[in-house]
């Protein structure tokens, strides 16, 4: 099973894979670590791996207070450099917990140290996709090495050959949105429906977006997994 927590602050979506006794988290928030853990000793789990599909700009990770109270395998991209992490990630990378896989796609484009992560569970198939595509979005592209060519070939290369039934977890949503599908998106997502890329280069390109509030610490610390 999947349980999900959001940070309101950052509008963060936290997910934890649970598995018979075992779990993985993925994109935890500091602020949040104890709910995580409450969750997780309360049900006898271990939890195996923290993932962070990027470098997050917007709010601080929890994946070295998780590595500090679980044990737990730290996992980012290797393009992260983050010193902390203990298992750098390369693209189809697969992660394994109790009977499950996760496998690491390199998606660059939001930043350059994305990554999505798929995962198969009961004959379901899930798309953890981080900033690289959000519901009715997608991440924006002008900070911490982003390009928009990038990001259009992650979209329309690396996540439009899955099945269009694969559920997306986004690690964002602004608008109340809880899920949707692969197939929905490339159908109904603005951002996935320019009618060439060069539009959407031209689109992203041009957001003029506010920085985010926290983004000089929480990058700075988020290298650090979040231990100051
Ligand atoms: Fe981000």
């Amino acid at each position: 099973m999947i349980e999900r927590f959001f940070h309101a602050e950052s509008s963060t979506h936290t997910y934890l894979i649970i598995r018979g006794n075992e779990c993985v988290i993925i994109d935890p928030v500091l602020d949040d670590v104890d709910q995580y853990s409450d969750l997780i000793k309360a049900q006898n789990l271990k939890l195996a791996y923290a993932i962070d599909t990027h470098i997050h700009a917007d709010h601080i990770t929890a994946l070295g207070e998780l590595r500090e109270r679980h044990g737990c395998i730290t996992v980012m991209g290797e393009q992260s450099q983050a010193a902390c992490v203990s298992q750098p990630i390369r693209c189809d990378d697969v992660i394994e917990f109790a009977d499950l896989k996760i496998k690491a796609l390199f998606t660059p484009g939001h930043t350059d140290d994305s990554y999505c992560y798929y995962m198969e569970m009961d004959s379901m198939k899930y798309l953890f996709t981080g900033d690289t595509l959000l519901i009715n979005g997608c991440g924006r592209t002008d900070f911490q090495n982003g390009s928009s060519a990038d990001l259009y070939a992650s979209l329309f290369t690396t996540l439009r050959k899955h099945d269009s039934k694969t559920i997306v977890l986004p690690a964002h949503d602004y608008n109340g949105k809880l899920q949707s599908t692969l197939g929905h998106e490339f159908e109904n997502n603005p951002r996935l429906n320019f009618s060439n890329r060069e539009e959407f280069i031209e689109f992203m390109d041009n957001l003029n977006l506010p920085d985010p509030k926290l983004m000089d610490v929480a990058v700075t610390a988020n290298k650090n997994c979040g231990i100051s």
